[in-house]
């Protein structure tokens, strides 16, 4: 009776809101993330891939730049689904896209849904937290999407939250244009903590939207791990394919 009831609400919400696929804006189920046209072109992400950094692999368990970093920031990074933009269809960028700049607010909680699978288990003590934007770009733009999708998860997973815990001292460019050399002085040193020590001995989970070159999250977990943080992971709910990925991996 009860799941008759449940369902016949989840009916009427339905009618009355639509949710929208996130990539199309066709009408979906609620929760639902995407139409099923769209899902159709969604890469997700999963083994067999890099067991740290979460790159694709199609063989062995740890990708090269990871085997060769002895003390690296990020102990884990994963993330939802591969940002492609070179396919005829990329739903993964249109609804990032979406998210930044058209309703947000619906988006959060269904990105960070799909997030929540490849999020890790806690080593004790967690605490979650966006990477942040610095104050002239967060004015602009009034929000940091990242924080939106920080304070989903950490809702669902019930760990606690903290969207002012690292601040970004330097407005630093875009990273989209950059190669891979560029990305790192272009972020290094460019994160601090807005209360040093309250990052010791957490196990801090990074999020943000998108997985680039990693550049930005190493910065920011550098900045963590030097504070005393017990350890820094990644979650994105993006990752764009580097040149090592290997297709049909
Ligand atoms: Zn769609
Ligand atoms: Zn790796």
């Amino acid at each position: 009776m009860r799941r008759i009831l449940e369902r016949l609400a989840r009916e009427v919400a339905d009618a009355l809101c639509p949710e929208r696929c996130a990539a199309c804006a066709a009408i979906v189920p609620a929760h639902a993330l995407f139409c099923h046209a769209c899902c159709d072109g969604v890469n997700a992400l999963g083994p067999p891939e890099c067991e740290r950094c979460g790159r694709p692999l199609t063989r062995g368990s740890c990708c090269a730049r990871c085997a060769a970093e002895d003390d690296a920031p990020v102990r884990y990074a994963r993330a939802f689904a591969r940002y492609d933009t070179d396919t005829t269809r990329h739903p993964i960028a249109e609804a990032l896209h979406a998210f930044k700049y058209r309703g947000a607010w619906r988006l959060a909680p269904r990105l960070a849904q799909a997030m929540l699978a490849r999020a890790p288990a806690t080593l004790g003590a967690p605490l979650v937290a966006p990477v942040p934007l610095h104050v002239a770009r967060l004015r602009q733009r009034g929000f940091n999407q990242s924080a939106m999708l920080a304070l989903q998860l950490a809702r669902a997973l019930g760990w606690p939250v903290a969207v002012r815990l690292l601040v970004r001292t330097r407005d630093t460019a875009s990273q989209t244009a950059l190669a891979a050399a560029a990305r790192h002085a272009n972020v290094d040193g460019a994160f601090a903590l807005r209360r040093p020590g309250s990052a010791r001995a957490r196990h801090v989970l990074l999020v943000d939207d998108v997985w680039t070159s990693g550049a930005t999250a190493r910065a920011a977990a550098r900045a963590l791990c030097a504070d005393g943080a017990r350890a820094v992971d990644v979650l994105t709910f993006a990752r764009v394919a580097d040149a090592r990925y290997e297709p049909g991996a």
